[in-house]
């Protein structure tokens, strides 16, 4: 039987998550528990623990077969190219994508949106374009496209808010005109955990000419995508929010996308032809991967996608809203807590709030003190920040070896954390 999930019931219905056995996967949730307390960690949005099989992979790696990536044709070296082929061809998997050549590797989200922004963005963006953001997005996806803005002309608008935090849609068709060249939208935000309507996006850009690109970095970890069904051009996520290895990231693009943008590394690897006076470049994906790949991060990659997928995106789901629904529920009955963003069927499992004249700063170090893991400030979304009109707020994201033990003691520690301060 599969340690990680119960059988499912007689009838067929649906496998359940197990996370105390999930817990066991992860090595340093008992590495930190030697003191008898649990680790509760709830800051898997800014990366996430890395089960045993991601680190035994890329340890293995390191010790009985690594050379570099697509140089040599000695048995090392093709075990490598191999193993990073491999990843790709999972990476399609997961998004179903058409061709394993649509798939990318870079070092992350960061990494992915600015090769968009640079390689698409600065070739046909023109004066009078314009590009249309959301303002729940990471800096991530809002810099780029402001340096690109800068450069060729184009202006950035922004999908407002509706006051409960998801995006605003009732204009739509004044914000997104002939004019908008891409949208780029997360799949899924970082603070106030909503997940806008992607395909929806997806239809509408595509209906006056534009494009659409899905900051995944949030969104990937927790759900199925399918980018040919959801209609997606680019779609961008990290390795390590994915229980996957730090320094990897993926940027999925439509083959005549890939086809049509310009290279911005220059390098081994990217070319077909250098010659003295100019050089041509090689065929995606090899024409966007110039230099050494992160070798032993991208062949680990593949056994975090494996793990996830030997889950069961079912199972992940039911087992997040579960976490979700409960901590929506407690933290509601705490005085002067509020809970920023939407109601739990219109968001994924993260909770940010506030609470009445105790700093964001203050609530992390006390939960600390308790072995809670918390992230505190403005996330990397200052303009999320401005429209919630508070300078930071305290934000828990669960991953799939939470447990509502984890939400209880969070619960707890905040109910402390109030009588101490307020
Ligand atoms: N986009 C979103 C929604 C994120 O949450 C993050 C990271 O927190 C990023 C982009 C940036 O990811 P990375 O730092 O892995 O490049």
């Amino acid at each position: 039987r599969d340690p990680r999930s119960e059988t499912p019931p007689p009838g067929g219905g649906l496998r359940r998550l197990d996370a105390e056995a999930v817990r066991r996967d992860f090595p340093i949730f008992a590495a930190r528990s030697e003191d008898g307390r649990p680790l509760t960690f709830l800051d898997t949005g800014a990366s996430a623990q890395k089960p045993k099989v991601v680190i035994d992979r890329e340890a293995d790696v390191y010790s009985r077969s690594y050379a570099n990536a697509y140089r040599g044709v000695y048995q090392l070296g093709a075990e490598v190219d191999d193993a990073i082929e491999k990843t790709r061809e999972s990476v399609r998997s997961l998004l179903n994508a058409g061709s394993a050549d649509e798939i990318l590797f870079t070092a992350g989200t960061t990494a992915s949106i600015n090769l968009v922004a640079q390689g698409w963005g600065r070739k046909f963006l023109r004066p009078g374009d314009e590009i249309l953001l959301s303002v729940l997005e990471h800096h991530a996806n809002i810099v780029p496209w402001q340096m690109a803005a800068q450069a060729t002309g184009a202006s950035i608008k922004w999908i407002p808010l509706t006051p409960d935090g998801r995006l605003d849609l009732s204009n739509l068709d004044q914000l997104l005109t002939t004019r908008t060249k891409i949208v780029a939208v997360t799949g899924m935000s970082n603070v106030l955990g909503t997940i806008p309507p992607v395909a929806e996006l997806a239809h509408a850009a595509h209906a006056v000419g534009a494009l659409i690109l899905v900051d995944g970095a949030q969104s990937v970890p927790h759900a199925a995508v399918d980018v040919r069904v959801d209609g997606i051009d680019f779609l961008v996520f990290s390795g390590h929010k994915l229980y996957g290895p730090t320094g990897v990231g993926v940027l999925y693009a439509k083959a005549e996308l890939l086809d049509a943008m310009d290279p911005v590394f220059g390098g081994g690897h990217m070319i077909a032809t250098v010659g003295t006076t100019g050089s041509t470049w090689a065929k995606a994906p090899a024409k966007f991967e110039a230099g050494t790949l992160p070798i032993a991060q991208i062949i680990a990659l593949d056994p975090a996608i494996q793990y996830v997928k030997e889950l069961g995106w079912d199972a992940i789901h039911q087992h997040e809203r579960e976490l979700l629904t409960a901590t929506h529920d407690r933290l509601a009955a705490i005085d002067g807590l509020k809970i920023l963003g939407p109601a739990p069927e219109h968001k994924g499992a993260i909770v940010s709030f506030v609470m009445d004249g105790i700093s964001a700063q203050d609530i992390a170090v006390l939960l600390d003190l308790r072995g809670i893991c918390v992230r505190h400030g403005h996330h990397c979304t200052m303009p999320l920040h401005d429209w919630l009109q508070v300078p930071a707020s305290v934000r828990a994201s669960f991953g799939v070896y939470n447990t509502l033990g984890d939400v209880e003691r969070l619960c707890k520690g905040l109910d402390a954390v109030r009588k101490r301060l307020s």
